[in-house]
């Protein structure tokens, strides 16, 4: 058993959460039938499918049969875009496609996009963002091409926990559609669903990516919310469950367990406004403590959770050692890409250099944080800089 840590990297991943645990439990052992069975066995587990569905479906506004299961928000963002250009070339085949997002997606769409456009498969339009870490919406339609297929923004960047307009993107994109439904809006709500409102009425969207290890739910399931009428191709053919847009036999466990943390998201809020308060205290009490401290991205137009934060000569990487030493986990970057060496694509997008980047760390609080873990972290850390500024030779 490890000991007792504080837990300050709530936006790599988040523990699943006793519920959600109980009510997966059961699919492991007796509820182990496969739901395309005709059985009673297997009938149990279509029931507690299409429950599951429903519940997402709940949660973001829109009809069960719009759900499709995934592995993760990595897939759902790989369907999203990969599907939707391999259905419109296969149906233009003469036309290239054009797609628009932003420069600071996480790197299963930023990735997608770059190979796409490497291939020579389609056009692909990267938006700057601001200092703030956020696009000007007016800029999706000033690049709006007649060749437009997708127009893929996240909802909540996962470094620095900044918000998209895209409640104002989906409008434009409503108001400038085709007949034909192009072009679609895709948001990545992989961190923002446990804090934000994610009704694809009210976002105007098409797709939607959520994620279960990012809420409260197990690890390796995720969904993708598909408007009826989105035309998409699947990327990998088998039976055919998931509407064959995305067929295998189903993660029953972890899709249960995905429905029941969503079904535990309500009301986000009151908790918004709790988390956002420690969030502020650990960033005001580091300025005034730390010398040389730089707030990356504004906290005020960002998820309540995430505080990202440059200490001048300091190596952000060694800071995340120093912390583990004290029981503090935090990260550099994103978890993702937090084992590289190259700085951060997000932080030297809102104008950080590398030297700053590499500086960087980011605090991500969850629901047990408490005031008093924050406290430690505020005893510890300016002692922790002191010290690596000291080795560094450069205090
Ligand atoms: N999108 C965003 C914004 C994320 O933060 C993450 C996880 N870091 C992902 C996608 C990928 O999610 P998953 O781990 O479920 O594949």
């Amino acid at each position: 058993m490890s000991k007792k840590i504080i837990y300050l990297d709530h936006a790599a991943t988040t523990p699943v959460d006793e519920v959600v645990f109980q009510k997966m439990k059961p699919f492991f052992s007796r509820q182990y039938g496969n739901p395309s069975g005709l059985y009673a066995l297997a009938s149990e587990a279509e029931k507690a499918l299409s429950k599951a569905r429903q519940h997402v479906a709940q949660f973001l506004g829109c009809q069960p049969a719009e759900i499709y299961f995934t592995s993760g928000a990595t897939e759902s963002n790989n369907l999203a875009i990969l599907g939707l250009v391999k259905r419109f070339r296969q149906e233009n085949p003469q036309t290239k496609p054009h797609l628009i997002t932003t420069s600071i997606e996480h790197p299963s769409v930023l990735k997608v996009m770059s190979a796409l456009k490497k291939e020579g498969l389609a056009e692909v339009t990267f938006l700057k963002v601001s200092e703030e870490g956020i696009i000007d919406a007016k800029d999706v339609k000033k690049y709006l091409r007649p060749n437009t297929i997708l127009v893929s923004v996240m909802y909540a960047n996962n470094e620095i926990g900044s918000i998209q307009p895209v409640k104002e993107i989906g409008k434009i994109i409503s108001s400038n559609k085709k007949e034909s439904g192009y072009p679609f809006f895709h948001i990545d709500a992989a961190q923002a669903a446990n804090y934000l409102d994610c009704s694809v009425k009210k976002l105007n969207c098409d797709l939607l990516t959520l994620s279960g290890h990012k809420i409260y739910g197990p690890k390796g399931i995720g969904a993708l919310y598909l408007k009826e009428g989105t035309a998409l191709s699947p990327l990998v053919y088998g039976g055919g469950q998931e509407q064959n847009i995305r067929p295998g036999t189903e993660n029953l466990a972890a899709i249960v367990g995905l429905a029941a943390a969503v079904v535990k998201l309500k009301s986000p809020k009151a908790k918004n406004k709790q988390i956002a308060k420690l969030r502020d205290r650990l960033i005001d009490k580091t300025l005034k403590l730390i010398d040389e401290v730089k707030v990356n991205g504004n906290p005020q137009k960002s998820l309540p959770h995430i505080a990202n934060l440059s200490f001048r000569r300091v190596e952000g990487e060694s800071l995340v050692f120093e912390l583990s030493d004290k029981g503090i986990a935090v990260s550099t970057g994103s978890a993702c890409a937090s084992k590289s060496l190259k700085p951060s694509p997000v932080l030297t997008a809102i104008g950080l250099s590398p030297i700053a980047a590499h500086s960087s760390v980011r605090f991500s609080l969850g629901r047990t944080t408490s005031k008093a873990e924050i406290d430690y972290l505020l005893k510890v850390l300016p002692k922790v800089v002191q010290r690596l500024r000291t080795i560094a030779g450069t205090n």
